[in-house]
């Protein structure tokens, strides 16, 4: 099998004498999407914050491309992770324009930044909007040059925090569908965090079903669907539409 690109073993984070998460073990391939699936409160954030490297684990091992960024005493710092992050509340720069906010993570001297740049808008559907503020975008334009912004140095890694949860129905399956599409064409490896299984119903190659702090299942969407590993797992389910 090839070497993943994203390998997390045992990981557990605690809060006072309260376990958040437990014994958290999976693996993400490149070009690969897999969606940490569960209710509100079970530890989905709090693991995505243990991979960005905002928060340490109390145990566990956390491995990219096979190199451990966390392990014992090793701690690589969150900018030498090759992580890039998408969260609900991560605005954009109000002050920076549109091209100006997708070039942000790029040294300012890289030979190629302004055909990234270009070449992201273009791939976002933004490259008209390049030199507008963020005031002047809809929510689901926003939403496009954060993905961008993001995705622009090249991350090994993308972590979403339910990225979608603040645009409105009648936009977000379109956005999730353009978000996807342009996830596989840079073949990065995506860890998607939601409580909405028509969400990970949607993008998910796997979802590894969350609760309590812990991974009750995983598996490609139809298989889990088809078949819960219990009833709160087919309950979780039932209201998918
Ligand atoms: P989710 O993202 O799945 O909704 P979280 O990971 O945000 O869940 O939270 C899981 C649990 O951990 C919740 O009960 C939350 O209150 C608790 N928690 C999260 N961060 C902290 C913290 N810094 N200190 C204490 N408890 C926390
Ligand atoms: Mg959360």
């Amino acid at each position: 099998m090839m070497q993943p690109r994203l390998e997390i073993q045992g990981l557990v984070r605690r809060f006072g004498g309260r376990e958040v998460v437990s014994d958290v073990s999976l693996s993400i391939a490149a070009g690969q999407v897999s969606c940490l699936l569960g209710p509100s409160g079970c530890g989905k954030s709090t693991t995505l914050r243990l991979i960005a490297g905002v928060d340490m684990p109390d145990e566990g091992v956390i491995r990219v491309d096979g190199q451990p960024i966390v392990e014992g005493t090793t701690r690589v710092p969150p900018e030498r992770r090759g992580i890039g992050l998408m969260f609900q509340d991560f605005a954009l720069f109000p002050h920076l324009t549109v091209e100006q906010n997708v070039g942000f993570g790029l040294a300012k001297a890289a030979p190629d930044r302004r055909a990234r740049i270009a070449e992201l808008l273009e791939r976002v559907g933004m490259s008209r909007h390049a030199a507008k503020h963020p005031h002047e975008l809809s929510g689901g334009e926003q939403q496009r040059v954060a993905l961008a912004r993001a995705l622009a140095p090249r991350p090994r890694i993308m972590l979403m925090d339910e990225p979608f949860s603040g645009l409105d129905d009648r936009l977000r399956d379109d956005i999730r569908d353009e978000t996807l599409e342009v996830l596989k064409a840079e073949g990065t490896a995506v860890l998607l965090v939601t409580h909405e299984p028509t969400e990970a119903m949607r993008m998910a190659d796997e979802i590894l079903l969350m609760r309590d702090g812990r991974i009750v299942q995983a598996g490609a969407p139809y298989t889990i669907y088809n078949n819960p590993v219990d009833l709160p797992a087919a309950a979780f389910f039932s209201d998918l539409n």
